[in-house]
C-alpha cells in the first residue's frame, strides 16, 4: 500500500490551497452575506483548471484521476462551501453525464466550453414530488417527429440559472415499459430553448453564493439527437452520476471539517480565559484531538473510495459510506468549532458561523443520510 500522493496530486493540492486562501477566502463571507454568485472567482477557478479535471485533454479537460478532483474540491471546501459546490456540481453533475454517456458529437459540442468555464451545465433530477424517490419523475418528453416535446419542472438544480448556464441534463418520462413502470431517459436541454425557463432560488440557509434554481419546461421542443445514451437508460445514468457526485460531497464534508478544525485550533490557542489558552483545558484539547482523529479516518475512507473508482472497481457502497461519513464529520466539527469560539462563533464576522450553516446541505443533497444508510444496508444485504 502507498499512502503518498503522487507529484501531480501534491502540486494540485498546493496550488488549489494557495488559490483558495488568496482568492476565495477574502471574499467568501461578503458573497455569502449578499447571496451573490461570483463570476470573477468562477473565471479564476476555471483558469486554474478546476472544471473538467477528469475530462480527457482532447475535450479541453485536465485528464487527471478522480482523486485529484476530490483533493481540489476538498481544498476549496476548506475555505468556502459555495465555491466548492460550484466546482463539485460543475464537474460531477454538469460535465460527467455528457462525458460518460454522450455521443462523440455531444462531447465535442459541450465539453470544451464546460471545461474552460465559459459555461455551466445543470443536473436535473430532483422534482417537487421526486426527491429521495428520484425515479418518480413526472417531467415528460414525447417524441414528435424529430423533436422531443418536454413538459414539467425541476427544483433545487445547482448551476442552472447563472448568466453562463448553457443547459441542463433532465430526467424525463419518455414512455412506459412492458412491466408498466415508467421509461426514464436523460435529455440535454439548452438554456435558450423556447419554453425552457429558470428561476433562481433565494434565501437559502447555506451555500448562499452558489446558484440554485427551479426549472420549467412548457412544450419545450428539443432535437431528437439530444437524447443522452440509449432511450430508457436515464435513471441508471443519473444513479451512476450520483455515485461520483457523492465522492465530491464527501470532499466538501472533509474539506469543510478540516476548515472548522483549523479555525478551532487556532482560536483555542489564542483565546485566553482563566489565565490560559482555552486549548489547555483538557475538555477542549480532547475535542480537538477527536476532530483530528475523525478527519484522518474520514480522509482514508474517501480516498479509498476514489482509489477504487480510479482502478475501475465497484465503489458505489464506499461512495455512500464516504459521503455519509464526511458529511456527518463536518456536522460534528462545525458544531465543536462554534462551541470553541463561544459567542464569537455565532457572529457572521467569524467564518465558522458560515461553515456551521453550509454543513447542513451535505447531509441532504445527492441522497440524504437516510438514503445513504439504505444504500449501504442494501449492499451488505441487510435490506
Ligand atoms: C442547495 C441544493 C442544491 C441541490 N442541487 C441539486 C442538483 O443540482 N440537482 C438535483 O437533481 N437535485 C439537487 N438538489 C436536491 C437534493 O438532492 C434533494 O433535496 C435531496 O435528494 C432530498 O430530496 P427532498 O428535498 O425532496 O427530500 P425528501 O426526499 O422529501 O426527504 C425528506 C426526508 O424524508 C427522508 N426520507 C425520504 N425517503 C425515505 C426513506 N425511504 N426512508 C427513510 N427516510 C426517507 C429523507 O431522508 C429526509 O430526511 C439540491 C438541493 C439543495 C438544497
Amino acid at each position: 500500500m502507498d499512502f503518498n500522493l503522487n507529484m501531480d496530486q501534491e502540486i494540485l493540492r498546493d496550488s488549489v490551497r494557495k488559490f483558495a486562501e488568496s482568492e476565495i477566502k477574502p471574499v467568501a463571507g461578503e458573497l455569502d452575506k449578499k447571496e451573490e454568485f461570483s463570476y470573477d472567482t468562477m473565471r479564476k477557478m476555471a483558469e486554474l483548471g478546476l472544471f473538467g479535471i477528469v475530462v480527457p485533454e482532447k475535450y479541453g479537460g485536465q485528464g487527471m484521476d478522480y482523486l485529484s478532483y476530490i483533493i481540489a474540491t476538498e481544498e476549496v471546501a476548506r475555505v468556502d462551501g459555495s465555491h466548492a459546490a460550484t466546482i463539485a456540481a460543475g464537474n460531477s453533475l454538469g460535465i460527467a453525464p455528457i462525458q460518460y454517456f454522450g455521443t462523440e458529437e455531444q462531447k465535442q459540442k459541450y465539453l470544451p466550453k464546460l471545461c474552460s468555464g465559459e459555461a455551466l451545465w445543470g443536473f436535473g433530477l430532483t422534482e417537487p414530488n421526486a426527491g429521495s424517490d428520484a425515479s418518480n419523475s413526472s417531467t415528460t418528453a414525447v417524441l414528435d417527429g424529430n423533436e422531443w416535446v418536454v413538459n414539467g419542472s425541476k427544483i433545487f438544480i445547482t448551476n442552472a440559472s447563472t448568466k453562463i448556464s448553457a443547459g441542463v441534463t433532465a430526467l424525463c418520462r419518455t414512455g412506459t415499459r412492458d412491466d408498466g413502470r415508467p421509461e426514464l431517459s436523460c435529455i440535454l436541454i439548452e438554456t435558450d430553448t423556447p419554453g425552457y425557463t429558470t428561476k433562481s432560488m433565494h434565501d437559502k440557509m447555506m451555500w448562499r453564493a452558489s446558484n440554485t434554481s427551479e426549472l420549467y419546461f412548457e412544450d419545450c421542443r428539443v432535437p431528437k439527437e439530444n437524447l443522452l445514451g440509449p432511450r430508457g437508460s436515464g435513471f441508471h445514468q443519473m444513479m451512476q452520476t450520483v455515485d461520483g457526485g457523492r465522492l465530491s460531497i464527501g470532499a466538501m464534508g472533509l474539506g469543510g471539517a478540516q476548515g472548522c478544525y483549523d479555525m478551532a485550533l487556532k482560536y483555542s490557542e489564542e483565546r485566553e480565559q482563566f489565565g490560559r489558552p482555552i486549548s489547555k483545558f483538557q475538555v477542549n484539547a480532547f475535542k480537538l484531538a477527536d476532530m483530528a482523529l475523525a478527519i484522518e479516518s474520514a480522509r482514508l475512507l474517501l480516498y479509498k473510495a476514489c482509489w477504487l473508482r480510479d482502478n475501475n472497481m465497484p465503489f458505489s457502497m464506499e461512495a455512500a459510506m464516504a459521503k455519509l461519513s464526511c458529511s456527518e464529520l463536518m456536522h460534528d466539527c462545525a458544531n465543536h468549532a462554534v462551541q470553541l469560539h463561544g459567542g464569537y462563533g455565532l457572529m457572521k464576522e467569524y467564518d465558522v458561523e458560515r461553515f456551521y450553516r453550509d454543513q447542513k446541505l451535505l447531509e441532504i443533497g445527492e441522497g440524504t443520510s437516510e438514503v445513504q444508510r439504505i444504500v449501504i444496508a442494501r449492499h451488505i444485504g441487510a435490506l
